[in-house]
């Protein structure tokens, strides 16, 4: 396995090799008010619903099956549709199954930060190389805008004290990872009016936890989402904000927003026999 294949984390692969995301992670542990459970997380993704949920071991016979008709996936990855660590059964099991049958696929997981701390040490060991984490702010005055709730062991925080356990959890799991050599991408979802002027503090903050990279996300309007009104942000102004953060860490540019149940080169829609078998899998 050669770390540098993954496509998402290095810009030379991304037309030379392929990602599957597996969608076993239904459920989501927090609310972002840029999200509608409808459609896809926003954490990865563009609006539009993952075709089906798939348990573990529905996975990987529609793994298989990927692996055949597919040529060049170097990663297998799980980005939702809610968040991997509100699954954390289902997501570890996949990943224990995925590991055992394909030892030298790289295996990539992208999450809100809230669960995984638990789950690191399991993580490294099954050789998890690469974990994404979407945080979109380190100011609980902003942060505390961003999300409407925050699920907490039993209990359901409002959203400033709900805010400060996600940063904090956020913060706890990136130092972890890094410890263990994981590498380490967060997104930040760029809110116009929101977060717009606080991406460059983001970005110093995660330049000194040593995360890799940063990939800042233009936010795209979700109809039934609380944010359904914020506008997209202009071109030039997400070109201006990753300018400024470019400062500090490195930045990916070539992000696609891809569905929870991508398959193949970035940018090019799964086929419909990829499909297909994906709604075969799950029944
Ligand atoms: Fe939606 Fe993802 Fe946020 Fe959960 S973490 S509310 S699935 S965008
Ligand atoms: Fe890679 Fe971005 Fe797609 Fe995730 S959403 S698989 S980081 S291109």
């Amino acid at each position: 396995m050669d770390l540098a294949n993954h496509p998402c984390f290095n810009a030379k692969m991304r037309g030379k090799y392929g990602r599957v995301h597996l969608p076993v992670a239904p459920r989501c542990n927090i609310q972002c008010n840029y999200c509608d459970r409808k459609y896809d997380c926003v954490n990865e993704s563009r609006p539009g619903v993952t075709s089906a949920v798939l348990k573990p071991r529905q996975a990987m016979t529609y793994l298989d099956y990927v692996f055949e008709e597919v040529k060049n996936i170097s990663v297998v990855g799980i980005a939702g549709p809610g968040d991997p660590f509100a699954n954390p059964d289902e997501t570890m099991e996949t990943l224990r199954l995925v590991r055992e049958k394909y030892p030298e696929i790289i295996l990539c997981l992208a999450t809100n930060g809230l669960g995984i701390g638990p789950y690191i040490d399991e993580l490294s060991e099954m050789n998890v190389s690469h974990v994404t984490i979407t945080l979109n702010a380190v100011d609980p005055e902003i942060g505390s805008q961003i999300y409407s709730f925050v699920r907490h062991g039993k209990r359901v925080l409002a959203p400033k004290a709900g805010f400060e356990v996600l940063l904090e959890k956020q913060l706890e799991a990136i130092i972890r990872l890094k410890e263990k050599n994981v590498t380490t991408k967060v997104n930040t979802i760029i809110l116009p009016g929101i977060n717009e002027d606080h991406i460059e503090t983001v970005a110093e903050k995660m330049a000194e936890l040593k995360v890799d990279i940063l990939n800042c996300i233009p936010f795209f309007p979700n109809k039934g989402a609380k944010f359904a009104d914020i506008p997209e942000p202009s071109k030039e102004s997400v070109i201006q904000i990753r300018k400024k953060a470019a400062q500090h860490i490195p930045q990916m540019y070539h992000c696609k927003r891809c569905r929870a149940d991508a398959v193949g080169i970035l940018g090019e829609e799964n086929g419909c026999q990829i499909n297909e078998k994906l709604q075969e899998c799950a029944q």
